[in-house]
């Protein structure tokens, strides 16, 4: 016997949930299939997890400059234990509300490992389940080198896990996560390395953006090491040495984090029953539709190896659902001007084309605006960091094409911007809206 529905999404993480709840709020017989915990990556072990520990490290930050401001809170002391059950008692708050939300709008939980027995069946625990559309959300997972010893080190996955503060660390890497990790550990008082094979972290990013954080890092406690490629991990749990291949070494480590990228899953997801093909990369390519090659079967979020980011996997997900089941035939997901923030310490926010990016595709018509000072958040202590922004324009009507921000409150800052480069806003629009002062956003709209 197979239950049959009209959409099953594969993964409940941001795509998957997001796409089948939407499928049933138009009427539809919605399912998702979940081998873990409701919520996927960004619920469990990425982004509201990270969250809690970068207000962590915000909050002990803002406690250390108390005293600027007259105030005396005496030298902040993490109880490491603390956090991490308060933090992982919220997030099983979280999946409780999100199995009452699949509850409410009536989307059916199968609970466990999804494997395609054909290109309109899987299979779940012996039971089989049938439906005329199905959505691949199973997400990424983090990618490990192959040397000597990498089993000794950890990914997010166990960042997250460590039941006490590692003293001494290297975290590896020198994207999203190596950078967040790093800042996240040293605000909280570790003795931090950011180990990077190259010549800094953040490399597509905004130049100015890169120049700001490696200024940063420091500021906050990580110790940047360039042009480290790892070659073996040596040591035991607690006593850890990473070599490089150029026969450098960090000694005396409690954790080695692997932070060097993520790799689409498929794992046991039995593909070759559909004939749903992957890429080079092990990525599920899509059209603009998020259809795969074979009718029927979509894939969104991080499994297309598309911008790998929580809300563009839910953006993604509601307007298909809006699609099937909603008749807004045309509706799709545009994956330009996608706003993202790293919360590296201060964070950091951009949308749009790198000035670099822009200059390769416009050439002259390119012109550039950009500003750093010192937070009045700093006015007051001795420590002044600056705030650096970016605009890039194009042509004689200045249309604004990228907005980038390193800087306390940049996190926030961008939303609001993402908005106006989205809706093609000129310079002269940012400059005749009026500013908010004392604050650092208004110096995007002043910027000469
Ligand atoms: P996922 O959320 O990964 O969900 C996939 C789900 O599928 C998982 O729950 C998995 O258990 C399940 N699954 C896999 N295979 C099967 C199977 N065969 N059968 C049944 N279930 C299966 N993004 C942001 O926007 N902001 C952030 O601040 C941010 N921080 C992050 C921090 C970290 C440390 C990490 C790792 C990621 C972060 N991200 C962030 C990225 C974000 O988490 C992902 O882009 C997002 O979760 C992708 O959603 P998804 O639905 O594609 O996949
Ligand atoms: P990224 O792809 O962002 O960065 C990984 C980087 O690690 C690579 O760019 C590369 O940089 C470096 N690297 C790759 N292989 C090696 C190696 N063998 N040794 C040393 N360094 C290596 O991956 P992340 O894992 O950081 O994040 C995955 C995605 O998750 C992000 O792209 C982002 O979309 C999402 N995310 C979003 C967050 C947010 O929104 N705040 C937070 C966390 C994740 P190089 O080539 O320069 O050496």
């Amino acid at each position: 016997m197979s239950e049959h529905f009209d959409l099953l999404a594969v993964g409940g993480g941001s795509g998957g949930l997001a796409t089948a709840r939407r499928a049933a709020r138009h009427g539809a017989r919605a399912a998702v299939i979940e081998s873990a915990r409701l919520g996927g990556t960004c619920v469990n072990v990425g982004c509201v997890p990270k969250k809690v520990m970068w207000n962590a490290a915000h909050t002990m930050d803002a406690l250390r400059r108390a005293g600027d401001y007259g105030i005396q809170a005496g030298a902040p002391r993490l109880d490491w234990p603390v956090l991490k059950s308060r933090r992982d008692a919220y997030i099983e708050r979280l999946n409780g509300i999100y199995a009452r939300n699949l509850g409410k709008d009536a989307v059916t939980v199968f609970q466990g490992h999804g494997r395609f027995a054909g290109p309109a069946e899987l299979e779940v625990d012996g039971q089989r389940i049938t439906a005329d559309h199905i959505v691949i959300a199973t997400g990424g997972k983090p990618v490990w080198p192959r040397i000597p010893g990498a089993e000794l080190g950890i990914d997010s996955d166990g960042f997250f896990e460590l039941a006490t503060q590692p003293r001494r660390v290297a975290v590896v890497g020198a994207g999203y996560i190596a950078v967040e990790l790093a800042g996240v550990l040293a605000g909280l008082g570790s003795d931090v390395s950011l180990v990077v094979r190259r010549d800094g972290p953040l490399r597509g990013f905004d130049a100015l953006l890169q120049e700001g954080l490696v200024e940063a890092l420091p500021q906050g406690g990580v110790n940047l090491i360039n042009r480290f490629t790892p070659s073996a991990v040596r040591g035991e749990p607690g006593r850890l040495s990473l070599h490089a291949e150029d026969g450098r070494s960090l000694d005396d480590l409690d954790a080695v984090i692997w932070a060097i990228g993520r790799h689409a899953n498929t794992d046991g997801l039995g593909l070759e029953a559909t004939g749903v093909v992957v890429n080079e990369r092990g990525d599920i390519p899509v059209d603009a539709w998020q259809n795969t090659n074979v009718s029927g079967i979509y894939a969104l979020g991080d499994i297309t190896g598309q911008i790998p980011l929580t809300p563009v996997a839910i953006a993604a997900g509601r307007r298909l659902s809006d699609r099937l089941f909603g008749g807004m035939t045309e509706r799709k997901l545009d994956y330009e001007n996608v706003p993202t923030v790293v919360f590296s310490h201060p964070p950091i926010g951009t949308v749009g084309l790198t000035e670099a990016e822009a200059r390769e595709q416009f050439g002259d018509a390119v012109q550039v605006f950009s500003t750093a000072f010192v937070a009045m958040d700093y006015a007051l202590g001795e420590h002044k960091p600056r705030t650096r922004m970016k605009l890039v324009t194009v042509g004689a009507e200045q249309r604004v094409v990228g907005v980038h921000v390193i800087g306390t409150g940049a996190d926030e800052m961008l939303q609001g911007f993402a908005v106006a480069v989205r809706m093609g806003a000129s310079k002269a629009d940012f400059d005749n809206t009026v500013a908010i002062h004392p604050t650092s956003a208004e110096e995007l709209v002043t910027m000469v």
